[in-house]
């Protein structure tokens, strides 16, 4: 993630990660208690660098940070700045950032009266690649609710992610779909799902989930293909039944399964309304993407 020579922007200073400086007693460290976000920027068709919904992702950051009780001072048009600066002095165009807002020094449960932001980045191409995933049910349910901001994306939460992600990869799948407590589908340790039935797409509704820029943008992408969309409460059951399945997320892109629960689904990937919606973020977001939805007409 990082070398010798790679800045970080912290709290208004561009550093060397290095010999960055953070503090062994954060209330963050010890307790999860931090927000971030995943942001992936791309090289466009002129070959500049864009970072994809900027100021969405910083939005949501804010958000996250007040869900939390956490201060959050920072302008957002500020901090799309200095993010794009922190790409151009580390001399990346197709990279992950990651923003984090987390805690002072602070053993006890009390708020703090200011919170730091690090933002780092790194050289990123294709996350998951075109290989389809064979998904499963963890044995782990999504945080609940009524215990948790999970409308936030908050550090302590990935607790949850990482031990239904290692619990998959060591049964031998590529990733675990989670439930929500009422054992409806949720998503995924890093990503919104959705699943492809007679022409029809569908996808769990808010309230459960991460509410997923990538997923928003799915939805604006169906409504552009004038692909019917419906966000409802399903179970693993019915995923099963369903003719295709993807996962999405700003790491993830828009990446299909092989199958589910070791069920194959039954339609062909590159025949899918599923696969057009991949090609169609893919344009929207890189430059390369244009030439490949050009060749898959
Ligand atoms: N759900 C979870 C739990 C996630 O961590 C992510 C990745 N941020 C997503 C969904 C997808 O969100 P987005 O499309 O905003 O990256």
């Amino acid at each position: 993630y990082y070398q010798d020579n790679t800045i970080i922007w912290l709290n208004g200073a561009f550093v060397k990660a290095a010999e960055a400086k953070t503090d062994y007693y954060s209330q963050s460290l010890h307790y999860g208690y931090a927000v971030f976000e995943g942001i992936r920027s791309y090289q466009t068709a002129d070959g500049d660098t864009k970072i994809f919904k900027a100021t969405e992702h910083y939005e949501r950051l804010r958000n996250s940070a007040t869900a939390l009780n956490m201060p959050y001072g920072w302008d957002t048009d500020e901090i799309i700045e200095a993010t794009y600066e922190v790409l151009s002095r580390n001399n990346l165009q197709n990279a992950y950032i990651r923003p984090v807002v987390y805690a002072p020094a602070n053993m006890s449960f009390n708020p703090n009266k200011e919170s730091y932001l690090l933002i780092a980045a790194w050289e990123m191409g294709l996350f998951l690649g075109e290989k389809l995933l064979r998904v499963m049910t963890s044995s782990f349910q999504r945080p609940n609710p009524k215990g948790f901001r999970i409308e936030a994306k908050a550090s302590g939460h990935y607790v949850n992610s990482i031990l239904a992600s290692q619990e998959a990869k060591a049964k031998g799948f590529d990733e675990a779909l989670l439930t929500d407590m009422n054992g409806y589908v949720a998503e995924g340790p890093g990503a919104n799902v959705f699943f492809e039935k007679n022409g029809k797409l569908y996808t769990p509704p808010t309230g459960n989930i991460l509410p997923g820029i990538t997923r928003a943008t799915v939805i604006e992408i169906c409504a552009e293909l004038n692909i019917p969309v419906e966000e409802r409460l399903f179970t693993t059951d019915e995923l099963k039944q369903a003719d295709a399945a993807f996962f999405c997320g700003t790491a993830a892109e828009v990446i299909g399964w092989e199958s589910f629960d070791e069920v194959k689904f039954p339609a062909t990937w590159n025949d899918t309304l599923s696969r057009k919606i991949q090609l169609v973020y893919k344009e929207k977001v890189t430059a390369a993407g244009k030439e490949e939805l050009s060749k898959a007409g």
